[in-house]
């Protein structure tokens, strides 16, 4: 079954969604994106990802078609038309197609774009056995917190650690790590302290890391927001990742090496436990 997409006001089989050669998201990556994952046919805190999708086109000065209310209203209707249970639901906002030009466009219309992706989101075999990470430098631009379409270096990133078997990245800045190529990053030290990258232009503010550090204080964990090294990283207790599409994943490998035991850890555990308990609470 073909998926049905939805492309400036029209639901339509995937192969007959059109957009123009002239769109600044094909010429510039002059577009935002946001993922929400669906669980039991919902949208997972979805009003955080709109808010971020706000936040996103106003720092770049870009409009979107329509309201935030009437987004919502299609991506509920995308989620129908596709009959989807578990997965994400991919929405994407561009300046629009004018000929190109660096400078912004005056009167140029947003394109909205939405598609869906069915699979398996909860029992996954990364949940239950951890992923492997190394080490790649970050070479992207000083606006991480901007949730642009811009991927190409992350995608490169991605390669890399694919291409050396392991199966994500973490990027490494001036010697700390910044974030993975499409997650937030944490430790557990032996101590127990949760340490995260504190938010700013160099990572994204990711929605599943708000969420698990708010669920981490509430049980008790000492959260700390500050820079940590791939040598911390190496002498951890535990490493995680977060996301919309992993929710809260273990690291159990890092540039080769095993975390402790290389097996997923206890706060990694409970902490996804918490936020699928979390996620479902928060459907809509
Ligand atoms: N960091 C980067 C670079 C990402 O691309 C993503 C998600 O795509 C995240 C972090 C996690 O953000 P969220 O939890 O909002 O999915």
């Amino acid at each position: 079954m073909s998926r049905i997409v939805y492309v400036n006001g029209e639901f339509l089989p995937e192969d007959e969604a059109k957009i123009s050669v002239f769109d600044r998201g094909f010429l510039f990556a002059d577009a935002i994106y946001e993922v929400s994952t669906v669980l039991q046919g919902k949208l997972v805190d979805n009003a955080a990802h709109l808010a971020r999708l706000q936040r996103s086109v106003d720092a770049l000065n870009m409009g979107l078609p329509c309201s935030l209310e009437e987004i919502e209203a299609i991506q509920l209707e995308m989620l129908k038309r596709n009959d989807i249970n578990e997965g994400g639901l991919y929405l994407q906002v561009t300046r629009g197609a004018a000929d190109r030009d660096f400078a912004f466009p005056k009167d140029s219309k947003p394109s909205l774009v939405m598609f869906t992706q069915s699979r398996p989101v909860i029992d996954t075999a990364a949940a239950q056995n951890g992923i492997s990470v190394v080490t790649t430098p970050d070479i992207r631009w000083q606006r991480r917190d901007i949730k642009t379409v811009g991927l190409l270096p992350a995608s490169m990133a991605k390669q890399t650690a694919l291409d050396a078997g392991a199966n994500d990245a973490w990027l490494v800045e001036d010697g700390f790590i910044t974030e993975g190529t499409s997650n937030n990053a944490h430790i557990v030290t032996k101590d127990g302290v949760l340490l995260t990258r504190a938010l700013s232009n160099k990572i994204l503010h990711g929605i599943t890391r708000k969420a698990v550090l708010a669920l981490a204080e509430e049980t008790g964990i000492t959260v700390e927001e500050r820079s940590f090294t791939p040598d911390e990283v190496s002498n951890a207790a535990e490493a995680f990742i977060t996301s919309a599409s992993m929710f809260v994943t273990p690291v159990v490998t890092f540039n080769g090496e095993p975390i402790v035991d290389g097996k997923p850890g206890k706060v990694a555990k409970r902490l996804r436990e918490l936020y699928i308990a979390f996620a479902l609470k928060s459907l809509k």
